[in-house]
């Protein structure tokens, strides 16, 4: 058995996971990262990177995965492209198992397991998602050439999905249920500056209207005046934040009201020794690329000390 056991498993292959790969494989813990449904995490999702300290110039999300994803090769990390779908952290060592039904052992846990995007609840929203729904302008807005969009949202994201759209869609428009944005300035002034995009205040999206096929507008509220009017639009983009992906640990960890997990403050430390929480899945604050590595790499020194501690290296 002990053979089989990694010295530690990282759950999840984004920004955060992948340091922690790094980290952990120069440390020579040999770990094994389960890459998830989403391999290199959302960063994949975005086009340009602007904010990554050391490329003045922006990089490709994409791009910038895949070479952490060979850095961490390089250092040892193996790969293991699966999803987990729960874990058993009451019992050493820890096991997590995986959609394929394999399960795997280790001594230690590194959680990175990340966020998704946050869904409105609409009746026909998942039915539409990839016909009409989207929540990732970068992969999907080639589709609306010469078509009329709406984002829903009012942060960084929705800026930056309205703002893409705009290179194709003929129209834009962001729907946000206050009058004021959340998004930093610049994002919101390269908004602002694309003749094509127009913001639509103090409104909600009541509904979808579809056909079957696609969708074919929107039901909207103005949360002000209580008036509802239609929209005709092609698509609509959903930008209104993020969910923690924790359903595979089923209660074992402690979350905050939005279930994101608790972790000690200023550490990627958990209640059970042995299991590290590391970017999005426990961060409702930053949710940065360099916070999410700066994370993994905490992540990955704390699983180092605790398994010189405990006498596993
Ligand atoms: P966010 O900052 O939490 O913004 C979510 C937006 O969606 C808010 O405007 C919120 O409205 C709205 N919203 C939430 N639930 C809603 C609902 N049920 N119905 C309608 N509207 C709803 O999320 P985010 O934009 O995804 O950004 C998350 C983090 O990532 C932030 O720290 C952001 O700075 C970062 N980020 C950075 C970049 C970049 O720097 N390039 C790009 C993307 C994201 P209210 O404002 O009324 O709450």
């Amino acid at each position: 058995m002990a053979d089989d056991v990694a010295k530690v498993i990282i759950v999840g292959s984004g920004m955060a996971g992948l340091t922690a790969g790094i980290y952990t494989g120069r440390a020579k813990l040999d770990p094994v990262i389960v890459e998830g449904i989403e391999p290199g995490g959302q960063l994949t999702l975005t086009s340009e990177v602007e904010n990554y300290p050391g490329f003045p110039n922006a990089i490709n999300g994409m791009d910038l995965m895949q070479a952490i994803h060979d850095q961490a090769a390089r250092f040892g990390a193996r790969f293991e492209s699966a999803d987990v779908v729960s874990a058993d952290l009451r019992r050493r060592p820890f096991t997590v198992e995986l959609d394929d039904g394999r399960t795997l052992a280790a001594h230690a846990l590194i959680v990175a397991s990340g966020a998704r995007a946050r869904r409105l609840g609409l009746p026909a929203e998942e039915a539409y998602m990839g016909r009409g729904v989207s929540t990732c302008a970068t992969c999907d807005a080639a589709f609306y050439q010469d078509r009329v969009t709406a984002v829903v949202g009012g942060g960084d994201s929705a800026m930056e999905e309205a703002t893409f759209l705009t290179r194709y869609a003929r129209k834009v428009y962001v729907i946000h249920r206050r009058d004021t944005l959340r998004a930093s300035p610049i994002m919101q002034d390269r908004a602002r500056s694309k003749p094509n995009l127009e913001f639509i205040w103090n409104t909600v999206v009541e509904d979808l209207l579809v056909d079957g096929k696609g969708v074919k507008g929107l039901k909207l509220r103005n949360v002000k005046t209580g008036e509802q009017t239609e929209l005709a639009v092609d698509g609509l983009f959903l930008a209104i934040g993020h969910v923690p992906n924790t359903e595979w640990l089923k209660g074992q960890l402690p979350t905050d009201d939005q279930g994101y997990i608790k972790v000690k403050p200023g550490t990627t430390l958990t209640d059970i020794p042995g299991v590290f929480v590391a970017g999005d899945v426990a961060d409702r604050r930053y949710q940065q690329a360099v916070t999410a590595a700066a994370a993994g790499c905490m992540a990955a020194l704390d699983a180092e000390d605790y398994l010189q501690e405990v006498g596993v290296v």
